[in-house]
């Protein structure tokens, strides 16, 4: 039997006093790939903020247990430094900050917290730049300043090669297929198909069937409303992308 990564249980939170997710419960096992699929604003993106510790969420009920331990309460590099990786929907530009240097902060930072010895510079090099070809990033990449002028796909392809070097134990994607053309969406999903191992596991957040083309999940939930009101295999996506999301809303009326 493959280990638990994350068992969220009951989980509520509100932003700002209102109450936004209102009963989550999933479990995601090493091996597993899960999407999140649901209209906008039915808290998809609430749901990875809270896993990766954003201090804006007030959690009111409920546990989030990874790999066996409560996580609640952890702060977000904590949380990180334990092997969860959250890809953001609308990554950060931070001028003046090398994306190598970036990187190899980040790099080390969590290998000072695994006991491990920091690595310098030239050999960091080395490592990204092996890191590089899983998401066909031109090394010219590294020089620049963190996102800063990069296009909606390189954004996105970066932060596959943060997850690339940092190797989590869980990633969280939120929206990385927005906003990308089908060539760049195909290398970051491809991206992660490759960092995808029997070991790790992937909660991939999308309203859009067409990333599940590329990257297969086993479960598809359907978010509603602060809720998962149905899970299903690949064919729920399928689902989804002829009738929408109405369908999902009748079939719950239908059944309430
Ligand atoms: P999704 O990612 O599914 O589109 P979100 O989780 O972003 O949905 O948003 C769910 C709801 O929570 C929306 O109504 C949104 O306006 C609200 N919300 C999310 N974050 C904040 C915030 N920081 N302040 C106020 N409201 C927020
Ligand atoms: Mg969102």
């Amino acid at each position: 039997m493959s280990e638990v990564i994350l068992s969220v249980q009951n989980l509520t939170a509100n932003v700002e006093g209102k109450p936004i997710l209102k009963g989550v419960s999933l479990e995601i096992k090493a091996g597993e790939i899960h999407a999140i699929m649901g209209r906008n604003g039915s808290g998809k993106s609430t749901l990875s903020k809270v896993l990766a510790g954003h201090p804006d969420y007030e959690i009111t009920g409920g546990n989030i247990i990874y790999k066996g331990e409560e996580i609640i309460g952890k702060s977000p590099t904590e949380r990180a430094n334990m092997g969860i990786f959250l890809a953001f929907q609308y990554p950060l530009e931070i001028p003046g900050v090398s994306n190598l240097d970036f990187l190899r902060v980040a790099y080390n930072a969590h290998r000072k917290y695994q006991g491990l010895e920091e690595i310098d510079t030239f050999d960091f090099e080395d490592l990204v730049e092996e890191k590089l070809d899983v998401v066909k990033m031109s090394p010219s990449f590294l020089e620049r300043s963190l996102n800063e002028g990069f296009s909606g796909g390189e954004k996105k392809r970066n932060e596959v090669l943060q997850m690339a070097l940092l190797e989590p134990t869980l990633g969280i994607l939120d929206e990385i297929d927005s906003g990308l053309d089908i060539d760049a969406l195909r290398i970051v999903a491809n991206g992660v198909n490759k960092l995808a191992t029997d070991e790790n596991a992937f909660l991939l957040i999308t309203h859009y069937q067409r990333l599940l083309n590329y990257i297969e999940p086993q479960y598809i939930h359907v978010m509603h409303n602060g809720q998962i009101v149905t899970t299903g295999g690949k064919e729920l996506a399928l689902e989804l992308e002829e009738s929408g999301y109405d369908f999902v809303e009748e079939k719950l009326l239908a059944n309430a």
